[in-house]
Formats: structure tokens, C-alpha cells, sequence
């Protein structure tokens, strides 16, 4: 590999490596929920030992932010899963697991 290359290579792992932090910071001390993703089904109300999610209909405004397979579903369900109380989350990631929509991001609780 000629010097330019591995320069190259470096450069593109720094900047991916950067990213992913970013991209993790960004989920830190919360969780996400990509409402286009879910389809309501409840599971995550479920499986939480700690209550955190609640199941309520989307308003108007957000479905307006779906994409176009999110503004599909809500013709058949519009409920959404929503975080009631973050602070009750223990990271166990049960919910991430669970969703068969991967629709959960669970961030690194903050202490
Ligand atoms: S987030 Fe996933 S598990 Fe929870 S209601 Fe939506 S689709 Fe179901
Ligand atoms: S990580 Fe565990 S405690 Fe936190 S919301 Fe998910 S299932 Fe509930």
C-alpha cells in the first residue's frame, strides 16, 4: 500500500470512529423512539419492568413528520409508544431487544 493510501485509510477510520461517538452521544441520557418505525403494537409496555413507555395516539403534527411507510401505518393504528418517565429507566434494554420494529434506542444512562 503506497503512503497516500494508508493515509486515506486513516483518515476514513478516524472520521467513521468520530461519527459513531457522535451518533452515541446523541442517545446519551435518553431514549428514542422512531415513530415512523413503531407500529403501536405495545410490546415495549409490556416487556419494561419499569413502566417508562405509555401507548397514546400520534397528534396531527408529528404524523405530518412520518415517512411515508410511518404515515401507512397510522391508517391502521395510531398509537405510538411514547417515554412517560425517563428517570424510572435502568438500562436493561429489554425494550430494544423486544421490538420487532427496532424502533428503540436506549442511551447510556447519565449519573
Ligand atoms: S416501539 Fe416497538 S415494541 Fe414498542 S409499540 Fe412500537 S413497535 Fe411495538
Ligand atoms: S431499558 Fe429497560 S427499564 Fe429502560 S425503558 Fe427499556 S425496558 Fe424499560
Amino acid at each position: 500500500m503506497s503512503e497516500h493510501s494508508k493515509w486515506k485509510v486513516a483518515l476514513v477510520l478516524w472520521i467513521s470512529k468520530k461519527c459513531g461517538l457522535k451518533k452515541r452521544a446523541a442517545f446519551q441520557g435518553k431514549i428514542r423512539i422512531d415513530k415512523s418505525a413503531c407500529d403501536g403494537c405495545g410490546v415495549c409496555v409490556k416487556k419494561c419492568p419499569k413502566n417508562v413507555f405509555i401507548l397514546k395516539d400520534i397528534s396531527d403534527e408529528e404524523i405530518a413528520d412520518l415517512s411515508f411507510m410511518g404515515k401507512l401505518k397510522v391508517r391502521f393504528r395510531r398509537k405510538k409508544s411514547y417515554v412517560n418517565d425517563y428517570n424510572l429507566c435502568i438500562s436493561c434494554k429489554l425494550c430494544e431487544r423486544s421490538c420487532h420494529k427496532f424502533a428503540i434506542q436506549v442511551g447510556e444512562k447519565i449519573e
